[in-house]
């Protein structure tokens, strides 16, 4: 029972060797053993059948379950994306969502953080700020939690759910890696995206380590001012920086990151703010993945219209820009881009 404190809440993240030796298993097969099972989902000692049973019952007494968060809450909507709170070990709360493309993808949104500080107007989740990080073996059972509700394995990830994942950078990366491990779940790297608000030096960071994920860099202004006013980052790395910081980036790794552009009906979506944009892409090798802000009540935005939309979009064409639009997923649940914060009036405490 001494051991208590000396182990970790969650045995994810971790490699069969520090299982092994954490646990003080008297075989450190034992420890590939318990591995294994985590990775299929199963957390309870009881249930690692392969175990001996006096070792079994040994490690229930050492450490009550392996993982260290249960799931709140569990919604599916008609487009057959899954939204779970997930509580973690301290009963604060974060949101992860399973979501299933036209062509039967399925993806994972991770979050990094409980809330954000980073504070970015049009996002819900800027509105708790941020209350703390997560660790690597927290972000890795979301992912559990989801595959446990999943008909099929996941095969990609994204971590765009609650926080900003460059300003919790180490335990993202150990988590990329554990996801990709071939023992693991083996997922490719070119599945895993992270998005970011523009925290260059995490920008930086990734590109010396030549990591291949994908990075998502969410701009919806190419008007620096007009940036400032909404997403308060820009303060302190301008757009300016924030390109240089992607031409390097870019020039690293390749070809890899999209700028993902929020339209704000009545704000970013008038001819100046495409011109903008026109000029900001220019001599990046970069796709615009254009995304109609979702609503979220308490913030003082709306969706554009159709209209807007196309009207924005003749205007890319017109300079040439290299665009996409994306229709969001998970909308009826509050689960797209911008949406996840706990609702505080569910008394839950995060
Ligand atoms: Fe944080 Fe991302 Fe929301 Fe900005 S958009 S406040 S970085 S979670």
């Amino acid at each position: 029972m001494e051991q208590k404190n000396t182990i970790p809440r969650s045995l994810y993240g971790l490699d069969a060797e520090t299982i092994a030796e954490i646990l003080s298993l008297p075989r450190a097969f034992y420890g590939k053993q318990i591995y294994q099972w985590l990775v299929k989902g199963v957390t309870a000692f009881d249930e690692m059948t392969n175990l001996p049973k006096a070792e079994r019952l040994r490690l229930k007494e050492v450490m009550d379950s392996a993982i260290s968060s249960t799931v709140e809450t569990s919604e599916t909507d008609e487009s057959g994306a899954t939204k779970m709170g997930i509580r973690l070990h301290d009963g604060k709360v974060v949101e992860c969502v399973l979501l299933i493309d036209k062509r039967g993808r399925h993806t994972a949104c991770l979050s990094s953080q409980v809330g954000c500080a980073m504070g970015c107007t049009f996002c819900r989740t800027g509105t708790m700020g941020l209350l703390r990080n997560l660790s690597t073996g927290e972000i890795i059972e979301q992912y559990i939690h989801l595959l446990a509700v999943s008909d099929q394995p996941i095969t990609h990830i994204v971590y765009m759910g609650m926080g900003e994942p460059l300003a919790n950078i180490a335990p993202v990366i150990q988590s990329i890696h554990y996801f990709h491990e071939k023992e693991s779940f083996n997922i490719s790297l070119r599945r895993i995206t992270i998005s970011t608000c523009g925290v260059v030096p995490g920008i930086l960071k990734l590109a010396e380590q030549k990591l291949p994920v994908k990075l998502a860099v969410s701009l919806v202004s190419a008007d620096n001012r007009l940036r400032s006013r909404i997403m308060p980052v820009n303060e302190k790395w301008d757009i300016m920086a924030l390109k240089k910081a992607l031409m390097v980036y870019q020039h690293v790794g390749g070809k890899r990151f999209t700028i993902e552009y929020c339209l704000l009906h009545g704000v970013n979506t008038n001819e100046f703010s495409a011109k903008k944009l026109a000029t900001y892409v220019a001599g990046m090798n970069v796709v615009v993945n254009l995304i109609p802000w979702n609503p979220a009540e308490e913030l003082p935005y709306e969706t554009p219209t159709e209209e807007e939309i196309d009207a924005f979009c003749r205007e890319l064409d017109h300079y040439r820009v290299n665009y996409t639009q994306r229709r969001s997923r998970g909308r009826g649940i509050n689960g797209a881009c911008g949406q996840l914060a706990v609702p505080i009036n569910k008394g839950l405490d995060y």
